[in-house]
């Protein structure tokens, strides 16, 4: 899938955001990132989102584009699955990185911090979902039974 190319001001950028993040655990290896694209390919969300790409976040963070990558919806996406990361042949840590965004946007104001309470509810909810659609879908091929699993 090719990528939206963007204009960069460079009055806007902050060349200490890398650095920043560097410094965190997880941000290591940001700048070993050749833009391979592995990540953006093998990720679930950019799959079903073209405006979601690990690849363009981490160019982002490098150019110093701090207030458009903290106050972007797309850092909020992204699932954790650690895929992005087993692809990379430079071991950028990518699902650590968000982490490490997500707790900036809400330091700096960007998000509020019940945003990532929101987000687990909404990552179990989901995942109740899928186990109960493939369990569902299992009882009806096999003609098991099928019961209604018990929450918590
Ligand atoms: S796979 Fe690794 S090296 Fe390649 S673009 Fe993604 S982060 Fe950069
Ligand atoms: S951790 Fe995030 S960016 Fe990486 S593959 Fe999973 S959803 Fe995509």
């Amino acid at each position: 899938m090719e990528e939206k190319r963007e204009i960069i001001d460079m009055k806007e950028m902050d060349f200490g955001f890398a650095e920043e993040i560097i410094s965190y655990p997880g941000g290591e290896n940001l700048r070993k990132c050749f833009a391979c694209g592995s990540c953006t390919a093998g990720c679930p969300i950019s799959e079903i989102d073209e405006s979601f790409s690990p690849r363009r976040l981490i160019r982002q963070i490098l150019f110093g584009m701090r207030e458009e990558v903290l106050s972007s919806p797309t850092i909020w996406f992204c699932l954790l699955c650690f895929r992005c990361y087993a692809h990379c042949p430079q071991k950028v840590n990518f699902p650590d990185l968000m982490r490490v965004l997500r707790y900036l946007a809400i330091k700096s104001g960007y998000a509020k911090p019940e945003m990532l309470d929101h987000i687990q509810e909404i990552d179990k909810r989901l995942q109740i979902f899928r186990h109960d659609l493939i369990k569902y879908d299992i009882a009806k091929h096999t003609s098991a039974h099928y019961q209604e699993p018990s929450r918590k």
